[in-house]
């Protein structure tokens, strides 16, 4: 992890609108921002090395699998959980490659149609940190890598700010590898078509800790129709291995929305905490 002293860092509080930040002795941020009431019931946090010891399957192909598996939040529950559509079963190789290369010819849904090409992921595959948003826009779908626009740009800055970036200890990933067409949600039975792949990128990277940005993706992983609002705060727990889960906001709609960034501040602390303690607290 990159030290939270550099240069770059005042520019980063900036952009958040945080007007100062230093660390504490103890290496632990303090800033001017109020620090966030854990009021929620916060599931016993796990330990700080939360990886599975055992590793990923060795077969080639793992068998069909299907693919709605359902996220368990911790306390509180998620209000208004949407029951996952059926989808199809497919074939989801268990090695990168093999995954990369079904990913890159899918037609499981018909997002195939409208794309350019699919947009599967990127960063450190065996990172502490995998970072989950919505769908490729037009500049991903362009050039085929999760985040590269404005909001793409932000993101790095917010990683940055946490000593992480998608070339040294993070992976990111979206709930939908090819492009909707005029930037449209994503439809449910896009998303569970899709999921097998997540959760394999999920399965193969064995983070510590997954962020889900957005309202989209935080309902997706959720199984959930709660507000943004509401699903942003406490740590959930995600799929069968049960990898930590936080929510907080994407970062185009704080490019829209910037009264908002001192909030995405607040989650930006609780990741760093988290992968530094395994403890929300
Ligand atoms: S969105 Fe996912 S399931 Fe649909 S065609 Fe693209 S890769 Fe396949």
């Amino acid at each position: 992890m990159t030290s939270m002293h550099s240069p770059h860092r005042q520019q980063v509080l900036d952009a958040l609108g945080i007007e100062r930040w230093q660390l504490r002795a103890g290496g632990e941020p303090a800033e001017a921002v109020a620090e966030p009431v854990m009021a929620e019931a916060v599931a016993p946090p796990p330990a700080p090395a939360a990886r599975p010891a055992a590793p990923p399957p060795a077969a080639p192909r793992s068998p069909p699998v299907a693919p709605a598996a359902s996220p368990r939040p911790a306390a509180p529950p998620v209000q208004g959980r949407a029951a996952p559509a059926p989808a199809p079963l497919i074939e989801v190789p268990a090695d990168w490659e093999g995954l990369r290369a079904v990913v890159k010819d899918c037609r499981q849904c018909k997002l195939c149609q409208t794309r350019t090409q699919t947009v599967f992921g990127v960063g450190v595959e065996t990172a502490p940190l995998m970072v989950v948003g919505e769908g490729p826009g037009a500049d991903e779908d362009a050039q085929g890598e999760p985040f590269v626009g404005r909001a793409g740009k932000l993101l790095d800055e917010m990683l940055k700010a946490i000593g992480h970036s998608r070339r040294e200890n993070t992976y990111i990933a979206n709930v939908v590898k090819c492009r909707p067409p005029g930037n449209r949600d994503p439809e449910t039975d896009e998303v569970e078509s899709c999921r097998p792949y997540l959760e394999q990128q999920i399965r193969l990277v064995r983070p510590r800790l997954i962020v889900g940005l957005g309202r989209i993706a935080a309902q997706r992983l959720l199984n959930s129709t709660d507000p943004l609002s509401r699903l942003r705060g406490p740590l959930y727990h995600y799929g069968p291995d049960q990898t930590p889960l936080l929510i907080t906001y994407h970062p185009a709609y704080l490019l829209r929305s910037p009264r908002e960034k001192a909030k995405s501040w607040e989650d930006l602390k609780k990741v760093h905490r988290f992968l530094r303690t395994g403890s929300l607290t």
